[in-house]
């Protein structure tokens, strides 16, 4: 391999630091830079929302590689440092204190941010939960807390409320929604997560919504539309999170919702064409999904760590440094999340609308296994506290396996 080419990867996060570690595996000997819009070395963020925010992790722990193994993989790091625009006749990317970057490859993982709800936007003792400097804010604040409204019943949402009533707060969480977790789980499954969550001692409040806001001394007081006053120490937003794309305005690409990219993880420019030697992944990625038979993108760890390491190797090929076929990245969707000790595992590109099947458990109290379906058609699972049985159901939806198929092997023992 020729060691004067140079890739650039933009976004420190687990997609771009799993695009530079795949670029020296592959044998990528030319020069790699790193660019990260946050201070820190790349770090993990699930435990942001659950043992960081609990205070039982010190910060540390969350990197994803020591000091040691970044620096043996040689690559140029730009921290506190963020793309700007981007060039790609000239194969140039600026940066936001104007100087310039040359590129033969460049990998964009650039992830999402936390949604912000416009009524609680700068008011005191309000917080989205992203960075580890937010989480370590968060933390910081609980400390003199005793109360915490948590706005948004999402995976976000719902694993603070249960990581700060673990720690012995007063939590409300409300949710306009009929349930927690609708849009991903359902109304059945989410009912079961709400349940989780209210046995627990969490105030759950769903069907309703905040109407308006005003300031209470150094606190922020809600009051919901159906009419109830709350007057928490501190709130916590969890409403969803938007693609970091902004950056890329005004460049020929196509964006929606997310860098549009092909199902290899190539770029695509407006007019539909990969731009030669760019690629994406991770939450900001919306690829083609072969076996969807559509354009996705999730905002999953596991995601984010198997697609930084496609896009890489399809970068590589892309820029003739390996002498591979492109493959398809297809992988089923995965997500987990921990609640009040109970590990919550969903397997399948999911929206709610699908009917599930209990297979495991007496009924929707932890542990339990649905098997999910969709026009007659096996799409997933969700499994509570059931990993072993997770992982068998997992292996009939990444076959294709029929809801029968599947069924029967939980009931033929
Ligand atoms: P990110 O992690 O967002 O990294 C992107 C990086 O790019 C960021 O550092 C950002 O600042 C930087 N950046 C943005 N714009 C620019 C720019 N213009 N120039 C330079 N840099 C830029 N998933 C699960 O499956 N299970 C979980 O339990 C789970 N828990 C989570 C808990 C929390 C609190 C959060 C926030 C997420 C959680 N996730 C979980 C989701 C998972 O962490 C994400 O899917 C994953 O972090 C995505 O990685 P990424 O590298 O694509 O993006």
């Amino acid at each position: 391999m020729s060691n004067n080419r140079k890739v650039v990867v933009v976004g420190g996060g687990l997609a771009g630091l799993r695009a530079v570690e795949t670029l020296r595996a592959e044998g990528f000997t030319g020069d790699i830079q790193l660019v990260s819009q946050e201070p820190h070395d790349p770090y993990t963020r699930p435990p942001l929302s659950k043992q960081l925010l609990s205070g039982e992790w010190e910060p540390d722990r969350s990197n994803l590689r020591s000091g040691e193994d970044l620096e043996a993989l040689g690559f140029g790091f730009r921290a506190s440092s963020a793309a700007a625009g981007v060039d790609f006749d000239r194969h140039q990317l600026t940066l936001d204190d104007g100087s310039v970057l040359d590129f033969d490859g460049l990998v964009i993982a650039t992830g999402a941010q936390a949604r912000s709800l416009p009524l609680l936007e700068g008011k005191p003792r309000v917080h989205l939960l992203r960075t580890l400097d937010d989480a370590l804010m968060i933390r910081a604040e609980l400390a003199s807390a005793n109360s915490v409204l948590v706005v948004g019943g999402g995976f976000i949402g719902a694993e603070v409320a249960a990581t700060t009533r673990s720690i012995g707060k007063d939590v409300i969480l409300v949710e306009p929604q009929e349930t927690l977790l609708m849009r991903g789980l359902g109304r059945t499954l989410g009912a079961a997560i709400e349940g989780l969550q209210r046995e627990n001692g969490v105030d759950v409040r769903t069907g309703v919504a905040i109407a308006s806001v005003t300031k209470a001394g150094q606190r922020t007081r809600v009051t919901l539309d159906d009419g109830s006053v709350i007057d928490p120490d501190l709130i916590i937003v969890g409403i969803g999170a938007t693609p970091n794309v902004d950056w890329l305005s005004g460049c020929d690409v196509s964006l929606d919702d997310g860098v549009v990219c092909d199902e290899f993880c190539r770029v695509l420019d407006a007019s539909g064409e990969p731009v030669p030697g760019v690629v994406a992944a991770g939450d900001v990625a919306r690829w083609r999904s072969l076996s969807q038979g559509r354009d996705v993108r999730v905002e999953h760890w596991t995601n984010a760590q198997e697609q930084g390491t496609a896009a890489a190797r399809t970068l590589l090929t892309d820029i003739g440094e390996l002498q591979e076929q492109l493959v398809p990245y297809d992988p089923t969707s995965y997500v987990w999340s921990d609640q009040f000790g109970k590990k919550i595992q969903v397997v399948g590109y999911l929206d709610g609308s699908e009917t599930p099947h209990l297979v495991k458990g007496e009924d929707l109290t932890p542990p339990f296994l649905a098997l999910m379906e969709r026009n007659g058609l096996l799409v997933g699972a969700v499994g509570v506290a059931s990993v072993p049985a997770l992982v068998k159901a997992r292996a009939f939806v990444d076959s294709g396996a029929s809801l029968a198929e599947a069924r029967a092997a939980f009931t033929d023992k």
